[in-house]
């Protein structure tokens, strides 16, 4: 990188997000440092977005800087952890101000949301990739994670699933839909929302956590199978929203199974803890739905007004044998 295209980026990320006491040096030297306290865990993740891979080269680049940072959150929020510092891996083909200033955008409103300050990074040049690492807090012992899930376990979602699904295939021109619900499906795609709080709330009370990514059926299926559980669910309960319903002529449960790109929480909870559940949910304004059961055999039932239901999904195989 030559050393003026260095500066100009520099400039966009030498001050990023939140001013966070626990930073005692951020941006500037060979290494970040930050007080941890005593107690705590850290939590690290990275997420890497290539162009043309995990986003539409011509992507609003604010858009891109905002999904970087949520998918980041969505990993601290399946952990149950809070999120607080960050690192960037920044290789670009140029030095494009432009694309620069709005990408830096997104991601400086995203982090100041949740307090997340950005401590350092690198930048080289190549083709467009961009690499988001975080680092967060969990009380010692306290982090959610896949295994844990009990058989006769509640398994709860929150928000709807399967929009970011549909908004991928109106980004791709393969489905029509117009107006307001368009809008909506493009946005649940482009600006998820990462269930942070939500996920700090289930620290004593989830046995088991992950964000949906890849899909409910590929996402639960990685909790039964670190847990060695099954589950069964019930399709009618799945909650999806209005957009979704009518951007199809019967509704179709595939993407809300099968779509990635939702962050949702999925997890699981003993039912005598539901009631608990339910109140630290709408403590933190988080909508959430249970959708089934964990058995002890493994697989996933699908049922659908009291019929066994195959979801017509390719590549999956984390179905019982009925
Ligand atoms: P070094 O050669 O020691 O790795 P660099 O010249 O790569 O140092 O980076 C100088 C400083 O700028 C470091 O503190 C680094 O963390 C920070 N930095 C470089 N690129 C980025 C970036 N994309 N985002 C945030 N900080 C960055
Ligand atoms: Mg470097």
């Amino acid at each position: 990188m030559a050393r003026s295209e260095f500066s100009l980026i520099a400039s966009y990320f030498s001050r990023l997000g939140a001013a966070r006491d626990d930073v005692r040096l951020g941006v500037g030297d060979d290494a970040a440092i930050v007080t941890v306290a005593a107690g705590y865990e850290l939590a690290i993740a990275v997420d890497t977005m290539v162009s043309g891979v995990h986003f539409f080269p011509d992507t609003d680049p604010y858009l891109i800087g905002y999904k970087l940072l949520a998918v980041n959150l969505s990993d601290m929020a399946a952990m149950g952890a809070e999120p607080n510092w960050m690192t960037l891996a920044l290789t670009v083909p140029q030095a494009d101000e432009h694309w620069l200033e709005d990408f830096s955008k997104g991601l400086a409103d995203l982090a100041l949301a949740h307090g997340v300050q950005l401590i350092g990074g690198d930048t080289t040049r190549g083709p467009l990739t961009l690499s988001l690492q975080i680092h967060g807090l969990v009380p010692q012992g306290t982090a959610l994670m896949r295994k844990g899930a009990q058989p006769g376990d509640l398994i709860f979602v929150t928000g709807t699933l399967g929009d970011a699904g549909l908004g991928l295939k109106i980004a791709q021109g393969a489905l029509t839909v117009s107006g307001a619900e368009r809008d909506y499906l493009l946005g649940r795609l482009h600006r998820p929302t990462p269930r942070v709080e939500l996920g700090m709330a289930l620290r004593a009370v989830a046995t088991s956590a992950i964000d949906v990514s890849d899909g409910l059926l590929a996402d639960l299926g990685h909790i039964l199978e670190a847990s060695g559980v099954g589950a069964q669910i019930q399709l009618e309960q799945l909650p999806l929203s209005n957009a979704y319903r009518n951007a199809q002529p019967e509704v179709d449960y595939s993407a809300a199974l099968g779509g990635g790109d939702d962050y949702e929480l999925c997890f699981t909870a003993p039912a005598q803890q539901q009631q608990n559940i339910i109140e630290r949910a709408q403590k933190t304004n988080t909508p959430i739905t249970c959708i089934g059961t964990i058995t002890p055999a493994p697989g996933i039932i699908c049922r659908l007004h009291g019929n066994t239901y195959q979801p017509k999904l390719n590549g999956y195989d984390h179905f019982a044998e009925t």
